[in-house]
């Protein structure tokens, strides 16, 4: 390519990071602009996943039927913050819509071809950006107390990976204390996602595919994106909180915050945040090799370059109300009796939002009435696992080279 495009990236997260880095990649001349560093919104505060399995939807038949009880429960992995019901009512519904079972498959199928391609792009990034210090491989373990419950709470998972061909192993006590020899003695029951890798820092990992991009030649601008200049019916100028960036094209990738870019650009989207926290633990003497997932409580207990990340749930609240850290606080106890050896000594505290729409789709493409802007977010909870290939389809979809897959799924104009 020439001199490539001049493209705007807006927001700096996994996903941003990525869109920069593949297009830079191709010879553009991009800039990232965010007003924080890359990588610190919420692909700083993750489970550090790279989640192949998560190929249902947010919300299935089998969730919504417990809905009632988990709202009730004070430590289960779902709250919401009751006063901004009557805002979020409308996305909600649409949820609750994509939740009929006939409907679930087909967005199973279209979450399971992004998540089919997903590890290749990671391994682009690893290997082109030198990252490979920062991830593990040897899976991803859900464990119980019983075994009835691990099967129950695996039961539609599994009937996915099946259909989908991933790769998972039962384990019994024994196997499983092999495994994770720190864990618990009172867990009878494990499964083995044995595909997934997990990063160790994903902060450092979103920083590394940013230096690779600067290696390249990319620019980030420290600022605000605050609005766009049209010219029949495309985006000349970013205006930002540093002045006006002059551009070819624009991609927004500002996660849970890119509602109001986007009806600027003329696409109104049912875009809402779901809400996560995680606190920082030492690591015990004998820690984890890997992620572990408690089907009796719905956390995460994520092994970390910098401790142990205890992880879990989900809160319905605006993106911008204050974080309540007494819910995830409350997890730790339970944390202890998974993980005997860790000490309940808070190091530190984060709140996130995950970016969602209510089909559990991402938006990967351009908005029909102001086709230089390219959307690029609502990767929901697997934003970590999506990021890089959501940046190797957008440079492919400005490169109009076959991206190897039907993007009709993830047009921006489905909600129309
Ligand atoms: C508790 C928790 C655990 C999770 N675990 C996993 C996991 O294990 N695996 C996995 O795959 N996913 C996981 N996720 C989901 C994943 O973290 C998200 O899907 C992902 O981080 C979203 O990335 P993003 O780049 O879209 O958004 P972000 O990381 O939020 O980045 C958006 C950026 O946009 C910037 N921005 C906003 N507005 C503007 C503006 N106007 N101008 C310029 N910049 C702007 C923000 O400052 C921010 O830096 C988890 C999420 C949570 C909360």
């Amino acid at each position: 390519m020439a001199d490539g495009l001049r493209i705007a990236v807006i927001g700096a997260g996994i996903v941003g990071t990525s869109c920069a880095f593949f297009l830079q990649r191709d010879g553009h001349q991009v800039t990232l602009v965010d007003p924080r560093e890359p990588g610190t919104g919420t692909s700083f505060g993750n489970a550090g996943i790279i989640s192949l399995y998560s190929i249902a939807p947010v919300l299935t038949p089998a969730l919504l039927r417990k809905v009632p009880a988990l709202l009730r429960d004070r430590t289960s992995p779902l709250a919401i913050r009751w006063r901004y019901l009557p805002r979020l009512f409308p996305w909600l519904v649409r949820m609750v819509a994509n939740a009929r079972p006939k409907r679930v498959e087909a967005l199973a199928q279209a979450l399971a071809q992004l998540l089919a391609r997903a590890d290749a792009a990671h391994d682009t990034v690893i290997q082109e950006c030198g990252l490979g210090a920062l991830v593990r491989s040897g899976g991803w373990l859900k464990v119980a107390r019983k075994e009835e419950t691990l099967l129950s709470s695996i039961a539609f998972d599994r009937r996915l990976w099946d259909r989908f061909g991933r790769r998972y192993r039962l384990l019994d006590r024994k196997e499983l204390h092999d495994l994770e020899p720190a864990l618990a003695p009172d867990l009878e029951a494990g499964v083995l996602l044995e595909e997934n890798r997990a990063v160790l820092d994903p902060c450092g990992y979103v920083q590394g595919i940013a230096r690779g991009f600067y290696e390249r030649g990319g620019r980030f601008l420290r600022a605000w994106a605050e609005g766009f200049a049209f010219q029949d019916r495309r985006i000349v100028a970013v205006s930002t909180s540093a002045g006006r960036l002059v551009v070819d094209a624009v991609v927004l990738a500002a996660g849970a915050f890119s509602k109001r870019l986007a009806a600027l650009g003329g696409m109104r989207l049912p875009l809402d945040a779901e809400r996560g926290y995680h606190v920082m633990l030492p690591h015990p003497p004998q820690s984890l090799s890997r992620p572990v997932y408690s089907c009796d409580h719905g956390f995460i207990l994520a092994p970390m370059a910098g401790g142990i990340r205890l992880t879990g749930g989900v809160e319905l609240a605006s993106p911008w109300a204050k974080p309540d850290y007494r819910r995830i606080r409350r997890l730790v106890p339970l944390a202890q009796r998974l993980l005997p050896g860790l000490e309940a000594k808070i190091v530190s505290e984060w709140q996130g939002c995950r970016p969602t729409l209510p089909d559990s789709l991402p938006v990967i493409g351009r908005v029909p009435s102001c086709p230089n802007l390219v959307l690029a977010f609502g990767h929901q909870h697997i934003g970590l696992t999506l990021g890089p290939l959501t940046g190797r389809l957008i440079a492919d979809l400005f490169a109009e080279r076959d991206p190897g897959i039907d993007l009709s799924f993830y047009a921006p104009a489905r909600f129309r």
